[in-house]
């Protein structure tokens, strides 16, 4: 019999184009949204990309409230606190606008409104999902101002449990976002560091979703040009800012990401949650730390699939040509090579390194990684990923 049996899942709706945030009155319109909960984070809060889209609301006399006690990686007491929003504003969506930070906040608002369990039952486990009462989801329209996470095409939303210090995954499938309007023109404000961050995260999920076991050709195809987007415009987004083009194409690498990453994630991430939860460290900048220090340990497990992806993004050497041109795309963006160049006066001591190795095994996204993660791997990489070897 075949072994060749998957599960795909496939995006939502999504309105993809420069200026195409005109359509928010639209989106709510075809959502039957009526009182909408504005979901965005506080740098956001004050940038003329929030007061242009909230402009657009005004002109439509849309009633809407804003909620922006987001947290870059947010924590419960801002769910608490939006959730809190939601109800005393009798709304009846949310429009989630910004990062992934944002998305996350605002779909587990629209989520966590209508439920009575603690929002750690529904943690992406098993089927915990199934334990939510489905039809007290409230519908969700995600607007992405960064182009990385992808958490607009996705059916999971990111927060730290403060009291334990671990960020957590919350799934349900109707956390995916109900209609997308990604404007690139709404990323062009980005500063260097967010963009780099955010791009590399995009790379991270093509990349491992690309390298994760498991049969999913849909997957792979996806994850497979979506690097050869982040490898051909990361840099000409970095470089300017207002490369519309490149930052369209980047956009699409993130949703792309996202999308492919069902088939699994891998180690990047599995040291990346536990070192973002304890040092509060922006994600996608702390994946792209790790990037080298993963491959060169999954090397075995993956050598020909890394050649074939060369090839196709037309990078010549094979695996190693990848791996050089993975650290020279991180120089060019002023990634730091190793953890102290990112946590400054980072000095962690044996115990604390146990306890980052520790999460990491037991981080959800472990078992996609090509080569099984032990807690002496995980050790190994984060001593290379603080010394830079
Ligand atoms: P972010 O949302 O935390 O934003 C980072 C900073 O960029 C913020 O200060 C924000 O104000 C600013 N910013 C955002 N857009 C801007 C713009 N257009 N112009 C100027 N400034 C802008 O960063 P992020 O990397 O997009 O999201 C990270 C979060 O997403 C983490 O919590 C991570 O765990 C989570 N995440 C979620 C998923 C998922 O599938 N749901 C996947 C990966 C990461």
């Amino acid at each position: 019999m075949s072994k060749l049996v998957s599960k795909w899942n496939y995006p939502t709706t999504v309105r993809f184009g420069a200026g195409r945030i005109s359509e928010l009155p639209d989106a709510l319109a075809a959502t039957g949204i009526k009182r909408p909960l504005f979901v965005t984070d506080p740098g956001l809060a004050k940038l003329p990309v929030v007061a242009s889209t909230l402009k657009i609301l005004d002109d439509a006399k849309v009633p809407y409230g804003v909620f922006s006690d987001v947290k870059p990686n947010p924590v419960e007491s801002n769910l608490t606190a939006g959730i809190a929003a939601f109800r005393q504003g009798k709304h009846d969506g949310v429009i989630a606008f910004g990062g992934g930070s944002a998305l996350d906040l605002g779909k587990l608002i629209a989520f966590q409104a209508g439920q009575t369990r603690p929002v750690w039952d529904f943690e992406d486990v098993g089927d915990w999902w199934t334990r939510a009462n489905s039809d007290a989801i409230a519908p969700i329209i995600a607007v992405p101002t960064t182009a990385g996470t992808g958490s607009e095409v996705g059916r999971a939303g990111v927060v730290t449990n403060e009291e334990t210090h671990t960020k957590k995954v919350i799934f349900h499938p109707k956390l995916l976002p109900a209609i997308v309007i990604a404007d690139p023109e709404l990323s062009v404000g980005m500063p260097q560091f967010i963009t780099a961050g955010t791009g590399m995260d995009a790379f991270a999920h093509c990349l491992e979703a690309y390298c994760a076991p498991g049969y999913h050709p849909m997957a792979d195809g996806i994850a497979v040009e979506g690097i050869r987007l982040v490898f051909e415009n990361l840099p000409r987004a970095y470089a300017n800012g207002k490369d519309l083009t490149a930052r369209a194409h980047m956009m699409s690498a993130a949703a792309m990401g996202a999308a492919a990453f069902q088939k699994g994630l891998g180690a990047i991430h599995s040291l990346s949650h536990p070192i973002g939860a304890l040092y509060d460290t922006h994600h996608g900048m702390t994946n792209a730390v790790f990037m080298p220090y993963v491959l060169a340990f999954n090397r075995d497990a993956i050598e020909e699939r890394i050649a074939r992806l060369a090839a196709y993004c037309r990078i010549r050497g094979g695996f190693d040509g990848f791996a050089r041109a993975v650290i020279k795309l991180r120089k060019e963006l002023n990634v730091p090579h190793a953890l102290p160049g990112l946590i400054k006066g980072l000095d962690m001591d044996k115990k604390r390194k146990g306890l980052i190795a520790d999460m990491a095994v037991v981080d959800p996204t472990a078992g996609g990684n090509p080569v099984k993660l032990t807690k002496k791997a995980a050790l190994g990489l984060l001593e290379n990923s603080i010394a830079g070897t």
